[in-house]
């Protein structure tokens, strides 16, 4: 079994190293997934590879996978979502060097010191999910659907919220 990823993580450093890190991070301490999630939390398989490239920003590749249960908006029963997410990211200390950041390459800012791993993590999770997960046609009970009114799912669904966050962080 693998160990926990660290709590905290210094990108700059770890790039400097050019080191590896895997490990699991538990879902359940994401404030802004764990509402999105119908069952337990469970954890999610990480890979992070640090290393200066050529243009000496100091990066982040990773990989993300996880297994979740989300809310299917049909019929509102728990409907499993696999994440297999990769991400690029570079160092960024100030709006001047994240606006150099060249195609390819999402900011991660450490300005403020130390990152929480899971919170880098859980962005990544949130922009790997699908805006509405649903049964197949075959496998959803949507009599239930039917029954509790199609009205009710549209204004629970915390779905807007993250529909919201991914547009502003792909304009970003
Ligand atoms: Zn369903």
């Amino acid at each position: 079994m693998r160990a926990a990823l660290p709590d905290l993580i210094e990108p700059a450093l770890l790039a400097e190293k050019g080191a590896r890190l895997d490990g699991r991070v538990a879902l359940g301490q994401m404030e802004r997934l764990t509402p999105l999630i119908a069952s337990e939390p469970g954890e999610a398989w990480v890979e992070l590879a640090f290393s200066i490239d050529a243009e000496g920003l100091r990066t982040v590749h990773g990989r993300v996978r996880a297994e979740v249960a989300l809310r299917c908006q049909r019929c509102l029963q728990p409907v499993p979502v696999a994440i297999d997410s990769e991400f690029h990211l570079a160092v960024v200390t100030s709006v001047t060097e994240e606006r150099r950041l060249h195609g390819g390459l999402e900011p991660i800012d450490c300005s403020a010191g130390p990152v929480a791993t899971a919170r880098l993590v859980e962005d990544e999770i949130l922009l790997g999910l699908p805006l509405v997960a649903s049964h197949p046609d075959a496998g959803c009970n949507d009599m239930m659907a039917r029954w509790q009114g199609k009205k009710d799912v549209a204004a629970e669904n915390p779905f807007s919220v993250l529909r919201n966050w991914q547009d502003k962080r792909r304009d970003d």
